[in-house]
């Protein structure tokens, strides 16, 4: 099962990546997580990175890329792979597109969590508290969802146009929304 992962920042994609990792036995790859492992060891790229984060902006896609592509041609991703916070434009959508292709894996069904904007506000500023995010700022927030708005949402008509998308609801539980994600994407694939 190789899986896209799509929603807004707050929208409960990290979290349900996680289960479904368990789910489909396949890896979590978060594009997130790379670059904030690569702050933390403050490789070259990490430094480079630390300050675009912050801002709520998003890093240049070349580095992106290159991170991604390394990260999915470890031999754990070879029978698949649940990919959250990537692609977040159009021009990540298309490459991402040319990588699979290249590597034979293409995209099975890309998952959009919808949830609205004032709910998302409401969980980013409690998970801001618990995890203290350097870029959990009110300011950086509002940031990251225009920044969503603008560049990321294109993203899901990709998809649709592609006919991989599938909307789920991202309201409710953690077991609520996690069940519709298993029911949506059971067409495409044996999923257990
Ligand atoms: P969230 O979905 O809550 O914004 P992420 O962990 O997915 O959190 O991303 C945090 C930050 O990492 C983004 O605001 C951006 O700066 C950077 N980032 C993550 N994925 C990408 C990507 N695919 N392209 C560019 N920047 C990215």
């Amino acid at each position: 099962m190789r899986l896209v992962l799509l929603g807004a920042p707050g929208s409960g994609k990290g979290t349900q990546a996680t289960r479904l990792r368990e789910h489909l036995q396949v890896p979590h790859i978060s594009t997130g997580d790379l670059l904030r492992a690569a702050v933390a060891a403050g490789t070259e790229l990490g430094m480079q990175a630390k300050v675009v984060m912050a801002s709520g902006n998003l890093v240049s896609d070349d580095i992106v890329l290159g991170m991604l592509e390394e990260r999915l041609l470890r031999s754990d991703a070879d029978n698949g792979f649940i990919l959250d916070g990537y692609p977040r434009n159009l021009a990540q959508a298309n490459a991402l597109e040319k990588l699979l292709e290249k590597i034979k894996q293409p995209v099975d069904v890309a998952v959009q969590l919808d949830v609205n904007t004032d709910l998302l506000v409401e969980r980013i500023a409690g998970r801001a508290k618990a995890e203290g995010r350097a870029d959990d700022t009110p300011e950086a927030v509002r940031h990251r969802l225009n920044v969503y708005n603008e560049q990321t949402a294109p993203v899901v008509d990709f998809y649709r146009n592609h006919g991989s998308l599938v909307h789920v609801d991202g309201i409710g539980t953690l077991d609520e929304v996690f069940n519709r994600i298993i029911a949506a994407i059971s067409h495409t694939h044996d999923v257990g």
